[in-house]
């Protein structure tokens, strides 16, 4: 998608530091911390929202958790423990429509969310 900010990032159009990088997702840092560690985690592929998923996205959503995990842990969050966030259109309040997930970490997360 030429007009997607995720996409740009992606791309190397728009300057940004991987976290993390293989062949189907990548991570960076939020641009407007809400924690400690707030890390995305994107699909290379353009996936506009959840709603957009089908049953062939299973493995990278698994994919997509998995490396929340792993960079979780990798942080040294893992026993403390994190939060992992996706967001699904306005009442959500999805603003980037390039399907992300958020990891929050670092800081004592209230529950219900806001
Ligand atoms: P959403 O609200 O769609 O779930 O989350 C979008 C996230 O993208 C927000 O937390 C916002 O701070 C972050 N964001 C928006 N623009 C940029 C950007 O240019 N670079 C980075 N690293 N994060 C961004
Ligand atoms: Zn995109």
């Amino acid at each position: 998608m030429t007009d997607c900010l995720f996409c740009k990032i992606i791309a190397g159009q728009i300057q940004g530091r991987f976290v993390h990088e293989d062949h189907e997702l990548v991570a960076i840092r939020d641009i407007n911390p809400q924690a400690p560690l707030h890390l995305l985690i994107i699909p290379r592929r353009h996936i506009s929202t959840l709603n957009d998923l089908g049953p062939h996205d299973d493995a990278l959503v698994g994919s997509m958790v998995r490396a929340a995990s792993a960079i979780a842990k990798e942080h040294g969050y893992a026993d403390d423990g994190y939060r992992t966030v996706l967001n699904c259109n306005s009442a959500a309040g999805q603003t980037v429509f390039h399907i992300h997930l958020h990891l929050l970490a670092g800081r004592g997360l209230s529950w219900p969310p806001g």
